[in-house]
């Protein structure tokens, strides 16, 4: 068989569980029974929030980092694995470089707060402050990688990161072996097109649906674009899927491209409700980035009915101020 374009195949998703054992948790998918009455439909929720660091995130930075030490080496890791994200992101390659046993330095703008930055160096990595905006910690990066061979895990755009976050399909394929549709927020395309390649592999029936932002989605610009663009960023309840997904994408436009059936945006007033409701009903606190499947579902009517479909909870890295402002829009 010759491999994609793309570089993401079923084989290279078995090759990342292997290597997430004991490493990330294998998360529990569990039925919802006031979403399943609501909308007449099996729901269940994959609860990604169980991660140790919460989201799901780590299992692309753990698979990353570990293929890497298998085909090069420890030593060629020895200067350390670099990147400059302030969430999710941060935390999984602070995590799962400690532990695997190699360096990180996470570069934060100095404007990041101070907590965040705390956060990141209780899980173990060296938080390097530079400039003021992402842009110039992002430079910062890529100094690090030219000038003292540090290794970039960037936080989508490589298949060992989009196989990594299939190992989700694979569970969802294990659980719910009759599953209908998945539906997953979708930012640069590492998480939709990773589960995308297992599920589609093994059940080609199954709809992978993905949801955008309604302002500032990247991705979506792009796939109408049909190449990738850039897009302004848009200040969001669900920071977590803010971001280009890189002018010079590899993997992740072509894989997205290959696998998502269909396509929806949710509004800022969607996303607050979906926060409340999944809070008041199921009781798990999740990110907006997190909630945006059951707010493609309430806004836009779509017709699941009889349908068994899983919505990946992706994370619960959302401050309280932020949990009050979805209070406030969402009026409860
Ligand atoms: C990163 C992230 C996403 C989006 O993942 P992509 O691979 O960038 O599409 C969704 N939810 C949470 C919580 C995230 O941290």
């Amino acid at each position: 068989m010759t491999e994609p374009a793309h570089g993401v195949t079923l084989e290279g998703i078995y090759r990342a569980r292997h290597r997430l054992a004991g490493q990330a948790v294998r998360t529990p998918l569990v039925r919802s029974a006031a979403l399943s009455a609501r909308f007449e439909a099996d729901i269940r929720l994959k609860l990604e929030t169980c991660q140790p660091t919460g989201a799901f995130k780590l299992r692309g930075a753990t698979n990353m980092i570990a293929a890497l030490i298998e085909r090069h080496g420890r030593d060629a890791l020895a200067a350390g694995v670099t990147t400059a994200s302030t969430g999710n992101h941060g935390r999984a390659v602070a995590y799962a470089a400690a532990r695997l046993g190699v360096p990180a330095v996470i570069c934060l703008s100095s404007l990041v707060p101070a907590n965040k930055v705390a956060a990141i160096e209780a899980l173990g990595a060296e938080v390097k402050r530079v400039g003021e905006s992402q842009d110039e910690a992002f430079a910062e990066v890529e100094r690090l990688v030219r000038d003292q061979g540090m290794t970039l895990i960037p936080p989508f755009d490589d298949p060992l990161i989009a196989a990594g976050q299939g190992t989700i399909g694979l569970e969802l394929m294990e659980d719910a072996p009759d599953l209908d549709r998945v539906i997953v927020g979708l930012s640069g395309g590492g998480l939709l097109g990773g589960i995308g390649a297992a599920v589609k592999a093994i059940r080609p029936a199954c709809r992978i649906t993905g949801v955008s932002l309604s302002q500032g989605a990247a991705m979506w610009e792009s796939l109408q674009a049909g190449r990738p663009v850039a897009v302004a960023e848009v200040e969001s309840l669900a920071d977590s899927l803010g971001g280009g997904i890189g002018l010079a994408n590899r993997c992740t436009f072509e894989l997205v491209r290959a696998v998502m059936d269909d396509h929806y945006q949710v509004s800022q007033t969607a996303i607050a409700r979906a926060m409340v409701d999944i809070l008041d009903h199921e009781k798990l606190l999740v990110e907006g980035a997190a909630a945006v499947g059951l707010a493609a579902l309430a806004e836009h009517g779509i017709d699941v009915r009889g349908e068994t479909l899983a919505l990946i909870l992706s994370g619960n890295g959302v401050a309280l101020e932020t949990l009050d402002r979805a209070r406030t829009i969402a009026g409860r």
